[in-house]
């Protein structure tokens, strides 16, 4: 199988078209290859602290570092890279990480492309460890990547060129903080606002104070009074605002779809919508969903997540954690096909370990790079 694979490397040019772009050739093929102990894909993970540039307070929590997990898949040479992001509040850490990935037996699996039986069996090792599974399907889709030598936008067919712009987000915090952070935030073109505590209006008027930007705020199920929260999607309309993501708890589906049938601003499912089956449920509850990787299990689930909510007649939005370039270059091959993205994951850590999709004047910008597009710093 591995030396099929090879061969159609070869007789499709492809092999060719990776010395043309200038990527030696020794990543897809070694000299003197013995072909008996090659075809077999072998998973690493190392874990790795990011450090947070500011303290981020949400609705329910407040961190300065967020633990994540590195891991590569290598074969025949070729190396791919994934990585799974673990706020602790969503209930995963390096500890689950290790002992889930210590489970994941790639070996038994000779082709790479694969990718269907090979994330399904991923999946069904343990329940829920999103994050976890989410490491081995980005390496595995980075690996597919530059064995194709193509990047995922142009597997799936998307045009890089109609990424949209990013939000940037703006934690809980003192005026002063707040005011700070806005002036940080300069090159966005559009702010992400969170919500959910008693200073939701001070919040608002701070920033209304300094930019008229398109803002979009996200009250973290924080609002729990349903009248109360139509009460303020009509205050938050009056100052501009875009849309509100995951206003009251995701139990709460009959007032979360009460709110969404009368508010004046559109509504976005995020902790309600955490995998494929939960797209049909949020139909009607919310007008969009929030898809990010480390719920979704990874980029397989996202695009068919992506698909059916479009399938749908709903709105897209792409999310994720503090994560380095890896995770977030490898969610934004599916940004082209979005309405709003919030991909500001790793512009708000200070030790980013990854070169990868970058923000130019607060737009996603994607490189032609084979796979994800992230490479080592
Ligand atoms: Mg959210």
């Amino acid at each position: 199988m591995a030396q099929n694979r090879r061969d159609f490397l070869k007789t499709s040019g492809l092999l060719a078209g990776a010395a043309l772009a200038g990527i030696p050739n020794s990543i897809y093929s070694k000299p003197n290859i013995n072909f008996t102990k090659v075809g077999k894909m072998k998973l690493t993970f190392k874990p790795y602290d990011l450090t947070l540039k500011h303290a981020f307070t949400i609705a329910t929590s407040t961190r300065t570092t967020t633990p994540v997990m590195l891991t590569e898949i290598e074969y025949e040479g070729v190396v791919g890279y994934g990585e799974a992001s673990m706020p602790p509040y969503l209930g995963e850490s390096q500890a689950s990480a290790a002992e889930f990935l210590g489970k994941v037996n790639l070996e038994q699996f000779p082709d790479p492309f694969d990718m269907e039986n090979i994330l399904d069996y991923v999946d069904k090792i343990a329940e829920k460890n999103p994050a976890a599974k989410a490491s081995v399907d980005i390496a595995l889709h980075d690996l597919v990547g530059k064995l194709m030598n193509q990047p995922w936008f142009k597997i799936w067919g998307y045009d890089k060129y109609r990424s949209p712009y990013t939000s940037f987000t703006i934690g809980i915090d003192t005026p002063e903080v707040v005011r700070q952070k806005v002036r940080e935030a300069d090159i966005y073109k559009i702010l992400k606002v969170k919500l959910g505590r008693d200073n939701d209006k001070q919040m608002i008027e701070t920033i209304r104070e300094i930019t008229d930007k398109p803002i979009c705020v996200d009250a973290n199920q924080g609002w729990t009074d349903r009248v109360k929260a139509l009460d303020m999607a009509y205050w938050l309309k009056e100052k501009g605002i875009t849309f509100i993501e995951q206003a009251m708890p995701k139990e709460n589906i009959d007032g979360n779809a009460w709110l969404t049938e009368n508010s004046p601003l559109p509504t976005f499912g995020d902790e309600s919508v955490q995998r494929l089956p939960d797209v049909i449920k949020a139909h009607k509850v919310y007008s969009g969903i929030n898809i990010k990787l480390m719920k979704s299990t990874g980029m397989r689930e996202a695009h068919k997540m992506l698909t059916l909510a479009r399938g749908l007649g709903m709105k897209v939005m792409l999310g994720c954690m503090t994560e380095t370039s890896c995770a977030i270059s490898a969610a934004s091959h599916l940004s082209p096909m979005v309405d709003f993205a919030d991909l500001d994951g790793a512009v708000l850590i200070s030790n980013d370990c990854f070169i990868g999709t970058t923000i130019e004047d607060g737009k996603i910008s994607l490189t032609d790079r084979p796979g994800i597009g992230a490479i080592k710093k």
